[in-house]
């Protein structure tokens, strides 16, 4: 079962996780070669466990839910940032599961690593929706790759609903936290919400935390969890592909709440950024996929917010 886990992992999954990264490596002394692990499929397609119309779509190390109903798709992120075909190998994916006609694309945020590549879905006629602060950035950036949000599907703070043959997806707008255009995806018949880059899964917060409020995070990920659901979908695959739950929400929110606690006495000594940010740990997390690689960039953000205020 172990082996399987880890032939189906993204490499970036495998490169965060330090168990299976020493479960892979080879045993000594061995009595015979290990035959070579198989590389992981840089794509699959999975149904959400407890669901008959959920998809879990991953390219590489990010993913995106698409929903089947009778009266066509409601299909998010395309993940397509430097794969060219990206966008059009998730459309095929797609087609292996329904020939229904994909009506919605829908961004949960405006980065272009999770939303590059939606040409594919423009070209087999969905209407692309985003929250407003995307439409606006999108359209300053005009990013080559990425398709602007149609103008009459903008999401207002607000939010909206979709509904689609029987389907119904709430997409919900909370302020700031990472980005200023993150939408909360949720299915309450299904009982899944799908979010993304605020609430890693199981690994330590890293680059996603180049744009990201701290303590406006806090306040959303309360929000996420006073809401009725019981899978979390993640853009980047938990440990081993798994999906998550509240108690990751919890775990993430702790995190924060420890790194303000850990960040506050450096910053109020007058030690941001350097001394602080070299003083800043959290052994406590220390065994957390990622942790090394993410510390950094979690001080940053932490001297940036107790010793500027910003
Ligand atoms: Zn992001």
């Amino acid at each position: 079962m172990k082996h399987t886990l880890i032939h189906w992992l993204p490499a970036a999954a495998l490169a965060l996780s330090p168990v299976l990264a020493l479960a892979q490596a080879p045993a000594a002394p061995a009595a015979a070669p290990a035959a070579p692990a198989a590389a992981p499929p840089p794509i699959a397609t999975t149904k959400v466990p407890g669901t008959s119309n959920v998809y879990v779509f991953r390219n590489g190390g990010h993913q995106a839910m698409f929903v089947v109903t009778d009266q066509g798709v409601i299909a998010t992120d395309p993940v397509a940032y430097g794969r060219p075909t990206g966008g059009q190998q998730y459309v095929d994916e797609i087609r292996k599961v329904t020939d229904k006609p994909i009506r919605y694309l829908v961004y949960s945020h405006h980065h272009f690593d999770h939303i590059a590549g939606g040409k594919a879905f423009k070209d087999a006629g969905a209407k692309v929706v985003a929250h407003r602060r995307a439409y606006e950035r999108l359209k300053l950036l005009n990013d080559p790759h990425t398709v602007l949000p149609d103008a009459d599907e903008v999401v207002e703070d607000r939010g909206r609903v979709l509904r689609l043959g029987g389907v119904i997806v709430e997409l919900s707008y909370h302020g700031v936290n990472h980005s200023d255009s993150t939408l909360v995806m949720r299915l309450p018949q299904e009982r899944v919400v799908f979010i993304v880059d605020t609430i890693p899964v199981g690994t330590f917060p890293a680059r996603g935390l180049i744009d990201f409020h701290p303590l406006e995070s806090e306040q959303f990920m309360e929000k996420v969890l006073a809401m009725d659901w019981d899978t979390l979908i993640p853009g980047h695959p938990g440990p081993g592909g798994r999906l998550g739950t509240k108690a990751d929400v919890r775990e993430q929110l702790q995190l924060l709440r420890d790194a303000s606690e850990a960040m506050k006495p450096l910053a109020y000594a007058g030690k941001c950024w350097d001394q602080g940010e070299r003083e800043f740990a959290l052994p406590k997390y220390q065994n957390m996929p990622g942790y090394a690689a993410g510390l950094p960039f979690l001080a940053r953000r932490m001297c940036g917010l107790w010793g500027r205020g910003t």
